[in-house]
């Protein structure tokens, strides 16, 4: 396993991160919850292996992650493993909920203190109503202080240009952040935080599960490398140096064992092969904007469809190759934050959006094949 040191703090993080968040599950009832014996079972599994970053939310699974992996640290492993977790930030609606959400979620994770404690979710309106208005970053000085948090981070979802913003505020010793082969828009601010001392963590390094299935268009970035598209995938982000690792939510054993053996190799990509990926980027990138530039020009819609977010899964089935990541994708748009908005099944065909697609999209109609192709059949 490969380490490597989260910006100026003294922790040596493996480069590949345990993400519980998608831990095996059962079946109760008519439910789908996380296994809680095979989770234990796999959180063990990867420290033994050399992993020595767990992340969890309040959120995870039903609020049900945190506790397994407390439990999961029992009998010798808190010492062997560093936790980070995530405070609900939109949940937050007054200053002592802070510390009540502290206290909670160390009582579930059973320990005295969280490693590295994240404002989840942070975007620019609960930058500004939450961290700011709320003055949190006193109260989680204090809890510092009083030793119940080692390191204040936070996990990102808005623009480049807040991204910014949060890392110039000067509060934070990491981030966490989406960063992929595909999607490259935080790699600027990526290399600024780290050259400011700040640690970087990859959220979604293999797409969350979006390159975590074959893409022949993917394998043939690396052809001569023999690479499955999760190794491909990880080993592009391993050789940004400006990264200190990168969480994978992994349900298996075999998972695991395949992220280790990329995340263990000593040798990185070639400057040639970036190079070959950075082009072939480039390319799907041209062809998928023939269909989308993802531009907004044509929101709001009345009717709440995220235009853009159904053309951009779309392009990940047809430029990309991936079905599975796009179907399950469109499955959650309007259920999660970060997939906001409505299917394509939500346009009644008013004609609003079209005159102002400077692509000459025909969106109605592309709209109806996104909902034929992705939607439940
Ligand atoms: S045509 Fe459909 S997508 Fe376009 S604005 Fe009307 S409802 Fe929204
Ligand atoms: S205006 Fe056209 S190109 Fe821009 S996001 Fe909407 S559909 Fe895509």
């Amino acid at each position: 396993m490969n380490y490597r040191r989260l910006g100026n703090t003294n922790i040596e993080l493996s480069v590949l991160g345990f993400g519980a968040m998608r831990l095996p599950e059962i079946k109760i009832g008519e439910k789908m919850i996380a296994d809680e014996e095979k989770s234990v079972e796999l959180i063990r599994f990867a420290i033994d292996s050399g992993i020595n970053l767990i992340d969890t939310a309040y959120f995870y699974h039903q609020h049900r992650s945190e506790y397994i992996v407390g439990a999961a640290i029992k009998n010798g492993y808190r010492d062997r493993a560093y936790i980070s977790t995530k405070i609900p930030t939109g949940e937050i609606k007054q200053p002592d909920d802070f510390e009540r959400f502290l206290d909670e979620q160390l009582s579930r994770l059973n320990i005295a203190t969280i490693d590295i404690y994240h404002f989840h979710y942070l975007n620019q309106k609960l930058f500004e109503e939450k961290i700011k208005k709320l003055d949190l970053i006193k109260r989680a000085e204090r809890a510092k202080a009083e030793g119940k948090i080692r390191h204040l981070a936070f996990s990102f979802h808005d623009k480049p240009e807040v991204l910014k913003t949060i890392i110039d505020s000067g509060w934070f010793e990491s981030m966490l952040v989406q960063y992929n082969m595909i999607d490259r828009s935080n790699e600027a601010m990526i290399q600024y935080a780290a050259e400011k001392g700040m640690g970087v963590v990859i959220m979604g390094p293999v797409g969350g599960g979006r390159l975590g299935e074959p893409s022949e268009a993917i394998i043939n970035m690396l052809p001569k490398r023999k690479l499955s598209t999760a190794g491909i995938a990880l080993k592009f982000v391993f050789a940004n140096p400006y990264i200190t690792g990168a969480l994978s939510g992994m349900n298996s054993i075999q998972m695991i064992q395949q992220n280790i053996k990329t995340a263990s190799e000593k040798d990185s990509l070639t400057e040639a092969e970036i190079e070959r990926i950075n082009l072939l980027v480039q390319e799907y990138q041209a062809f998928a904007n023939l269909y989308c530039t993802g531009c907004n020009y044509c929101m709001p819609c009345p009717q709440e469809v995220n235009i853009p977010l159904n053309f951009r899964l779309m392009n990940y089935y047809r430029v990309y190759q991936l079905p599975e990541y796009a179907r399950k994708e469109y499955a959650m748009i309007g259920k999660v934050p970060w997939l906001p908005g409505k299917t394509a099944e939500y346009c009644i065909a008013c004609g609003e959006c079209e005159p102002k697609c400077p692509q000459n999209i025909p969106i109605i109609s592309q709209l109806q094949e996104v909902m034929q192709t992705l939607g439940e059949k």
